[in-house]
């Protein structure tokens, strides 16, 4: 029994025996504990600081508010399935996911998406005594696409219908109108990885795709179709040619109101990548010489269009126009800035007002066409015309509290584009 004590005492004498050493050991190891105890209170301390700051945000909370309200809503957002509906006039609205600038900002996204056309804006509002409270305001469109769709998905509800229109003696328009920022050149030419753009996956590339397929069934094979593309820019009363260093072209109208841009460059192609080739120079073109987000691009209508003819005749059999408007704000904004910037502003505005009237007048038979109102309107007369004739707008919104006003200001804008009955109640 007493050997266990023995080898302890041994142990212990041992241990005498190299004291000093251990002893530095042990102090190392106490400071080294004892910073990494200071470490951790640190971090600790640094995210309650960083919790506190978030709160300190003014819009916690809104968001708060916000995502009590969506756990109450059953989300049935539009599906890949979902049946496409033929309309004369289609009117959809397209929500992108908040990008990196405004996560950081700390913006909250206020635009719910719950069906397949359904839209409710969280507006943020204070009331006398600064208690905060939504404003929830509902909208109804044909589709609405919420920040998971990809372009093909907003292609396949919205400019794909349009293609056999113009196989089918029609045209065909499709306007992308939003804030500059929103994701009108994004939809229409194709999403921006950095600076560069897949023109592969943009509705005017996606259109030319289903074109040439359309060009190759049997039922088309034998009218001998030639198509052409052209690309040109409307900026104020002046109109420039994409596809030739942005000469400035001449817009005229004949006796009997037909109208002609004057030496507009129609480039002849006989497949998918001759037009991609087009949509990229012109595209390039359009944002040549920009520097800021202040861009010419953002103060210009770009017009992209594939023309059908038959081989031989000047006859246009079919058109499918499509425009990247100009950034909407611009006509909002007509206070502050300078002589130059209000005069674009008012005619922006103007512009998107007649756009908005002659959509309109489309749908009503025999309707008066106010098409002179500007010279987008005019040069797009042809499209407004005939039974078989069909548009679609694309309305693009960004979703973060600061643009709330421009999106309200854009949905209000699609929904008079097209009546729809507002719908409160969310199933369907
Ligand atoms: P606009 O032409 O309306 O001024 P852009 O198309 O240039 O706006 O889009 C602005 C930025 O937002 C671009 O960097 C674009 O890639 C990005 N963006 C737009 N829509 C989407 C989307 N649906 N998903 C991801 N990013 C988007
Ligand atoms: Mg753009």
């Amino acid at each position: 029994p007493s050997s266990p004590k023995k080898t302890k005492n041994r142990r212990d004498s041992m241990f005498d025996y190299k004291s000093d050493a251990a002893r530095k050991v042990e102090l190392i190891a106490k400071s080294r504990d004892e910073r990494r105890l200071k470490q951790a209170e640190e971090k600790t301390m640094r995210e309650q600081m960083m919790q506190a700051m978030e709160h300190a945000t003014p819009y916690w909370e809104f968001a708060h508010m916000i995502s009590e309200f969506k756990q109450g809503v059953e989300f049935k957002p539009l599906r890949d399935t979902d049946p496409v509906v033929e309309n004369q006039i289609t009117v959809c609205v397209r929500k992108r996911p908040l990008n990196d600038r405004e996560s950081r900002r700390k913006e909250v996204d206020v635009v719910s998406v719950p069906t397949k056309n359904q839209l409710i804006v969280h507006e943020p509002k204070h009331k006398v005594d600064l208690t905060k409270y939504l404003e929830n305001q509902h909208f109804r469109f044909d589709y609405v696409f919420d920040d998971s769709c990809t372009n093909d998905i907003v292609y396949k509800f919205t400019a794909k219908p349009l293609v056999k229109t113009i196989f089918d003696g029609g045209m065909a328009t499709c306007f992308a109108y939003g804030q500059t920022g929103s994701g009108k050149t994004h939809t229409m030419g194709g999403e921006f990885k950095g600076k560069i753009q897949n023109f592969k996956n943009g509705i005017y590339g996606l259109v030319a795709v289903d074109v040439f397929k359309q060009i190759a069934n049997p039922k088309y094979a034998k009218m001998n179709y030639i198509v052409s593309a052209s690309f040109f820019e409307i900026y104020g009363k002046l109109v420039f040619d994409l596809l030739s260093k942005k000469q400035r072209l001449r817009v005229l109208e004949d006796g009997k109101q037909q109208v002609q841009v004057v030496g507009l460059t129609e480039k002849i192609v006989s497949k998918v990548e001759d037009v991609l080739d087009i949509i990229q120079k012109g595209s390039l073109e359009r944002t040549s010489g920009q520097t800021s987000k202040n861009s010419n691009s953002s103060r210009s209508h770009a017009v992209f269009q594939i023309i059908l003819r038959k081989a031989g005749s000047r006859v246009v059999e079919g058109k499918f126009s499509l425009i990247d408007l100009a950034g909407n704000e611009r006509g909002a904004d007509t206070s502050k800035s300078n002589r130059q910037t209000r005069i674009e502003g008012a005619d922006i505005n103007k512009s998107l007002l007649a756009l908005k009237e002659c959509i309109r007048a489309l749908g009503r038979k025999g309707a008066h066409l106010p098409f002179r109102g500007s010279k987008l309107t005019q040069v797009l007369r042809d499209s407004f015309i005939g039974e078989k004739s069909r548009t679609c707008m694309i309305a693009l919104i960004s979703p973060g509290n600061t643009s709330v006003d421009h999106s309200l200001n854009t949905l209000r804008y699609a929904d008079r584009v097209k009546e729809l009955v507002a719908n409160d109640s969310l199933d369907d």
